[in-house]
């Protein structure tokens, strides 16, 4: 890597405003070549009761600092992250694969939360009750939780991370995450700029480590910290859900999707195939929101699948780093397996393979952008998320019939449909049963939007004022003999 920045590669868990290395390291791969990017040192538990202590500690300065010099602070972070973000972008494309463009996107994405979160904290408001009896007052106040801890996923190791520590830290909170330890660098160069932002030392924490499971445990088991937010997997997102539930911790989970794209016969269909493209085949389809079950109306299937197939089949696939790249690799040769196994019993079980379906047999874990048509609701691409850069494809003939299959999943984070029939699109955002509804709009996130799920697709939302709302609590304040 040339980063114009060097000091940004940092190779330690970034806790009290020191970096702290430890005697075990373990090594970051990169997805694209099997090349090692760099290794870091595994977090101690020692270290790790640090990181609480310390959050907890610093509270007290955070919380002393006015509206007015937290968003400063955050504003500055802001700038120094938008200053460095072709390194930024670089470090991410090494350590998870996808293509610069959308990295260097991914960092832009990430800061604009700060930049708003910055200011919303200025407007966060407690309320002065009507008196209900003589001599009584009440008040209520939004106060920060304290001790935020977060785990991060790797599909998105910048934005993921920046969307919950801005609002967090605008809200008066401090921060201690674990980002994955597929793509640990990011968070630390992160780290770097907050240190150089001038966020106090205790603020913002990043640990790092190999092994999950015991540094999730301190996250949501440790008494001292009041709030836990996860963007993950529906399954580890339910068992650290359980684990808050000792100390009733307040949480926050942004877990799996199984996103219906519904194409229907009054569609624009150049739009819809945007659309679709932007969903579908963004990050390798690694990401919660991806178009995962595409159902496309019986009289266009045949004319969209066409379409599709030409311009996926003209997708470049490669190395990230190339600035010509539309596909980087999947994260893991686990990720490769799992879509291998997905798209084969799909096969098995009668889907037709349109285009891909392969393995690319380098030293990355590639694979190849896939068609699939006759998709059916008993087979398991239909019910997992498929994370990989496969389109699966079902023909449907009615609204309510493609309603009903929509909404047939457990998941319930993101759907889309591409309609002109102004009625239709009332219905459809009544009736899809998911956090975010798109029409005739494939990438919804933004700062200013709720982004979250219902149903097992969690709980808690990211971005615009409910997103502050997450780290804050409200006190009720009840003065009596007023005389
Ligand atoms: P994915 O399937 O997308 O990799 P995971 O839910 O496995 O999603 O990972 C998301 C984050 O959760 C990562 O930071 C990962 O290290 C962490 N994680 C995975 N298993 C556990 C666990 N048992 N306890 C705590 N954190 C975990």
């Amino acid at each position: 890597m040339q980063l114009n920045n060097p000091e940004l590669l940092k190779n330690a868990s970034f806790i009290n405003g020191q970096w702290l290395t430890s005697e075990t390291v373990f090594e970051v791969e990169n997805p694209a070549n099997g090349q090692i990017v760099g290794t870091v040192s595994e977090v101690t538990p020692g270290q790790l009761e640090m990181a609480v202590n310390s959050a907890y500690a610093a509270c007290e300065v955070w919380q002393s600092k006015t509206v007015d010099e937290r968003a400063v602070i955050l504003k500055s972070w802001n700038d120094l992250i938008r200053d460095n973000q072709q390194d930024l972008a670089q470090i991410m494309t090494a350590e998870q694969g996808k293509p610069i463009h959308e990295a260097i996107g991914e960092v832009a994405y990430g800061a604009s939360y700060i930049e708003w979160y910055a200011e919303e904290g200025r407007r966060i408001k407690g309320s002065v009750l009507p008196n209900n009896q003589q001599g009584r007052r009440a008040l209520v106040q939004q106060t920060p939780v304290g001790v935020v801890s977060a785990i991060t996923p790797w599909n998105f190791p910048g934005a993921m991370l920046l969307r919950k520590a801005s609002a967090a830290l605008a809200a008066g909170c401090t921060f201690i995450v674990k980002p994955s330890e597929l793509t640990p660098f990011s968070a630390l160069a992160l780290a770097e700029l907050s240190l150089q932002a001038g966020i106090p030392p205790g603020v913002f924490n990043v640990v790092i480590g190999s092994n999950a499971q015991p540094i999730g445990e301190v996250l949501t088991l440790h008494p001292k910290v009041a709030k836990f937010s996860f963007t993950g997997s529906t399954a580890v997102g339910k068992k650290l859900l359980s684990q808050c539930a000792s100390t009733v911790k307040k949480t926050s989970m942004e877990l799996g999707g199984n996103a219906p794209f519904i194409i229907f016969e009054d569609a624009d269909i150049d739009k819809a195939l945007d659309g679709l493209m932007r969903s579908k085949f963004r990050n390798a389809g690694q990401t919660c929101v991806s178009a995962n079950r595409i159902f496309v109306h019986q009289s266009l299937h045949d004319e969209l699948v066409e379409r599709l197939r030409l311009m996926v089949s003209e997708l470049t696939i490669g190395d990230g780093q190339d600035e010509t790249t539309q596909i980087g690799p999947l994260i893991n040769l686990k990720a490769v397996e799992k879509v291998e196994k997905l798209v084969a019993q799909a096969v098995t079980s009668g889907a037709k393979l349109v285009l891909g379906g392969e393995k690319i047999k380098n030293s990355g874990y590639f694979y190849q952008p896939t068609i699939l048509t006759g998709v059916k609701p008993f087979m398991d691409i239909f019910n997992q998320e498929i994370f990989a850069p496969v389109a699966s494809i079902i023909a449907f003939e009615q609204e309510d019939q493609v309603i009903q299959l929509a909404n047939q999943t457990n998941y319930g984070l993101c759907s889309y449909a591409y309609t002109n029939n102004a009625n239709r699109i009332w219905r459809l955002s009544e009736k899809l049963a998911f956090g975010m509804v798109g029409i005739n709009e494939g990438v919804l996130s933004n700062a200013l939007a709720p982004f979250g799920g219902i149903k097992e697709s969690g709980m808690g939302r990211e971005g615009g004022h409910w997103g502050i709302e997450e780290y804050l609590e409200t006190r009720y304040v009840c003065i009596g003999n007023v005389e």
